[in-house]
């Protein structure tokens, strides 16, 4: 009898026992998890699952510049204080994804629901492939294209001027959904003018009917808010920059420039980088290629302009406060240390548990042995 009531005894501690271990381990877990979740959120942990990060420092501002960092291609997001959004190029079709979410993230943080102009600078993969994406993603109303026709289009057209035909699928693929999609479209031209809520922008090239390359056809872009002027080249070679040398001259002043043909040492001459002598220079590159040209940066140090990269920086925003440019990049994922922490977090979770399974263990010999000296004392 007296052995019985022991054994009873002797179990409900044991169970008591192995409760407790698992509402302290249970805690603990709890415990580690919730640190886990505040640090690895802390440290931009969350980066590691999203890649398509929108610079929002200047979310809510009414004017934003974004350079979308698509390697090497262009593709700059533009909000103007009157609401509107304007996206010139979108880099290649690679990166359209890329470019399609950070659009539709901009679009949503900003409280906006469509994309009112697309500026297609020119032909080459790296600044249209990408609108595939876009297109299919978000409603644009207006198009601003090349000049340069589809092989559907030039086989309607009957002209004997000399035209200019695409020579990649992915044109023509760009600009027949941009038909399907029913957006109104205008052709690339010196001298289009747009005054958006107080921003100007105004088209120096190119001057329609006159090819070379694609890259001559490029369009420039100046944009003008409040004392700020922003030059944005495209892919304009010097051929292209002599022109607008000659006919705008000191016009061209600018303090930000989006360098040309990302840093290819075929743009970018003294002579253009003196007259513009912008205070911020941003090239759109990759990491894996040639460019910038070593020759260009010495030209842009020569005159004393910040240089900023997006292959260092990532993503660049860029505003206007109290008549200053305020620049923001996107934030490098600090996920070294978010890793870190993880292991850190779950090599801890597990030392408790092996601990405790081992404590376990002894408390149950205890017990055992316990049992068989309480056997003995009848
Ligand atoms: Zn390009």
């Amino acid at each position: 009898m007296k052995k019985q009531k022991n054994n009873i005894f002797i179990s409900t501690l044991k169970k008591i026992k192995v409760n407790n271990d698992i509402l302290i381990r249970t805690s603990l877990s709890i415990f580690f998890t919730s640190i886990f979740i505040v640090l690895f959120f802390a440290f931009g942990g969350l980066l590691y699952f999203y890649n398509v990060v929108v610079v929002d420092k200047f979310s809510g501002y009414d004017f934003q510049v974004h350079f979308i960092d698509v390697g090497q291609g262009d593709s700059i997001l533009i909000k103007f204080p009157n609401n509107e959004t304007m996206l010139i190029d979108t880099g290649d079709r690679e990166e359209g994804e890329k470019v399609s979410s950070y659009v539709n993230n901009f679009l949503r943080k900003e409280k906006l629901e469509s994309l009112d102009y697309l500026v297609l600078t020119h032909p080459d993969a790296d600044h249209v492939g990408g609108a595939i994406d876009v297109l299919n993603t978000v409603k644009v109303d207006t198009v601003f294209r090349p000049k340069v026709y589809t092989n559907l289009e030039a086989e309607q057209i009957s002209t004997e001027e000399e035209i200019m035909i695409s020579t990649t699928q992915t044109y023509d693929n760009v600009i027949n959904l941009i038909i399907e999609k029913g957006c109104n479209v205008y052709y690339n031209e010196k001298g289009i003018n747009m005054n958006l809520g107080g921003c100007e922008i105004e088209f120096l090239s190119p001057e329609l009917n006159y090819y070379s390359s694609t890259n001559s056809i490029s369009a420039v872009i100046m944009m003008t808010y409040q004392t700020k002027k922003f030059l944005l080249t495209g892919d304009a070679d010097i051929q292209i920059e002599n022109t607008l040398i000659e006919e705008y001259g000191e016009y061209l002043n600018a303090d930000v420039l989006k360098v040309a043909h990302h840093g290819s040492n075929s743009s970018s001459s003294s002579e253009l980088l003196e007259i513009v002598s912008p205070q911020i220079s941003i090239l759109s590159v990759s990491k894996n290629t040639s460019l910038p040209s070593v020759d260009v940066i010495n030209r842009l140090n020569d005159i004393n302009s910040k240089v900023l990269t997006t292959s260092s920086n990532g993503s660049i925003a860029l505003t206007i406060e109290n008549n200053d440019i305020i620049i923001a990049t996107e934030p490098s994922p600090k996920i070294d240390i978010a890793m870190l922490i993880s292991i850190y977090v779950i090599f801890l979770i597990f030392a408790w548990g092996i601990k405790l399974k081992n404590n376990q263990n002894i408390r149950r010999k205890n017990v055992i042995k316990e049992n068989k000296l309480n056997n003995y004392d009848i």
